[in-house]
């Protein structure tokens, strides 16, 4: 677990760099337009123009893979084990996200509200969705 933990604050760090020299190569630009606008031709300006907006976007995509990858991260602090069929005393043995029953060694998760999911169909829902898929009780913040 604290391994996983390690691995996304890597990856979280990495979109932060990137995000950084995007930020440098904005900043340049922006001057280059302010000290240009005088001497360049349109299509000078045209192009830092263009490659400001493409910097914008490209700032736009780290911010949606770090939100992502935040959301996954918080996902993974849900707990999860390995279904016992046997052990288990809940009356709900089927996973509503795919509508199939819970079998034995599968990954599960539980949530706080008591609803079994397994764990890759919870984890695909919860990257677009908030709350539980059952009870809609909110597991996510934000
Ligand atoms: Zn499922
Ligand atoms: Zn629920």
């Amino acid at each position: 677990m604290s391994n996983d933990n390690n691995l996304n604050i890597s990856k979280l760090r990495e979109h932060i760099n990137r995000l950084e020299r995007f930020l440098n190569v904005w900043e340049q630009l922006d001057e280059e337009i302010l000290t240009s606008t005088n001497s360049a031709s349109n299509d000078d300006n045209g192009r830092l123009l263009t490659d400001r907006h493409e910097i914008l976007e490209a700032m736009e995509d780290v911010c949606n893979e770090f939100s992502g990858d935040l959301r996954t991260s918080q996902i993974n602090m849900l707990p999860s084990y390995e279904y016992n069929v046997d052990k288990s005393c809940d009356n709900q043995a089927y996973c509503a996200v795919c509508i199939n029953d819970l079998v034995s060694k599968e990954l599960i998760r539980k949530l706080p509200c008591g609803h079994n999911f397994h764990a890759e169909c919870l984890d695909k829902w919860l990257q677009s969705h908030e709350t539980c898929p059952m009870c809609r009780t909110r597991v996510i913040d934000g």
